[in-house]
């Protein structure tokens, strides 16, 4: 499996997010619910125009699901997904993006500020992940696709296996410093506080299991 690199400006974005110093790396659970809603809207539009396809709202929603053991965090969605050409275009490149806005030079200088002001998309994951890997299945595809990026130095795509249609992000969170404790991002009444700080208006359910301490 070869590694592609990602596109020059991706790869700025990136390793801006990488080395964020920013104090609310939180909101890069507020990027991930809502291309997640985004997912989930777009098969929702089709179901209007589309007669063979109904939508059924319970069959929608978004599922958080911290994993202690693996210092994981999955955000799961059962939206349109995305084809193997997809998943290279919409991850590889910022170019597709909302976040165009980053493209500016002099906009590029202060990532701090640049980060507050705009939605800052999918490479958000990076400021809590060390390594992000997206399964996804597209509607109407037989195929699903992994791909996979520990930062800058690139990503792959590889064929997997995948029931539903739909996205499946899993976050493999950076190891705590001095400074950092990524372990919040596990904790179900933090990520919920997360949630109802920054994704109150999303409008399909957002599902995470409550263990009992
Ligand atoms: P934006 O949401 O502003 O377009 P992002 O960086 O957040 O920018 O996401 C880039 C693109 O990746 C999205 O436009 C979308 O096409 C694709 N994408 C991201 N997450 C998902 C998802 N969960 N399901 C389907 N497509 C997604
Ligand atoms: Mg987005």
């Amino acid at each position: 499996m070869t590694k592609k690199q990602f596109r020059a400006e991706s790869k700025r974005l990136l390793e801006m997010m990488i080395n964020s110093i920013y104090s609310q790396k939180e909101i890069f659970l507020r990027e991930l619910i809502s291309n997640a809603s985004d997912a989930i809207d777009k098969i929702y539009y089709k179901a209007l125009t589309d007669e063979s396809l109904s939508f059924n709202k319970d069959d929608y929603y978004i599922k958080i699901i911290p994993n202690k053991d693996n210092r994981t965090l999955t955000i799961e969605d059962t939206g349109i997904g995305m084809t193997m050409e997809e998943l290279e275009t919409n991850l590889g490149t910022i170019a597709q993006s909302g976040s165009l806005s980053f493209k500016k030079e002099n906009e590029m200088k202060d990532g701090q500020d640049i980060i507050g002001q705009f939605g800052v998309g999918f490479y958000s994951s990076f400021m809590v992940a060390d390594e992000v890997t997206v399964i996804t299945k597209s509607l109407g595809s037989d195929s699903a696709y992994k791909w996979q990026s520990k930062g800058a130095d690139g990503y792959t795509i590889e064929a997997c296996e995948k029931d539903e249609i739909g996205t499946k992000i899993t976050l493999k969170l950076k190891d705590n410093t001095e400074d950092d404790s990524f372990d919040e991002y596990l904790d179900q009444y933090r990520l919920k506080a997360i949630i109802k700080k920054y994704s109150d208006f999303i409008r399909y359910p957002i599902k995470m299991d409550i263990t009992e301490k």
